[in-house]
């Protein structure tokens, strides 16, 4: 039996009793998750700690507002596989850590960046 246990859970009120929540496992994930609330026209306004490293990733706190977790994320730029379209290198997020793709092989990157370009195409 495999477990696998969401560090961080962010939450972006829908309604006012409604949350969308979104995952993250690392503070690159909680940047990359911003940006696809905002992408949904959401904003993702408190995180809540799931276990001991989401505790660290939120700098020593069960949970903390986005504001006050702002200065511990890192800054993030246009991912160079997808151009920003979105791929699995940055989780679909269209930005990532510069270098990130690196654990990717070149092969694989032209395909990622191809499905990315294409599915882009669709989009209207
Ligand atoms: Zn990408």
């Amino acid at each position: 039996m495999s477990s696998y246990k969401i560090h961080v859970i962010g939450l972006a009120p829908i309604s006012p009793t409604e949350d969308r929540l979104y995952y993250a496992m690392s503070r690159v994930e909680m940047v990359q998750a911003m940006a696809k609330a905002a992408h949904a026209g959401k904003t993702i306004t408190r995180w809540y700690s799931q276990t001991g490293v989401g505790d660290r990733i939120l700098g020593s706190s069960e949970t903390v507002t986005t504001e006050e977790i702002t200065d511990l994320l890192p800054k993030l730029s246009t991912c160079p596989v997808c151009d920003g379209y979105g791929c699995i290198c940055c989780n679909y997020a269209g930005i990532a850590p510069r270098n990130y793709h690196h654990r990717w092989q070149d092969w694989q990157l032209a395909n990622i960046r191809a499905a990315a370009l294409a599915s882009a195409e669709v989009i209207p």
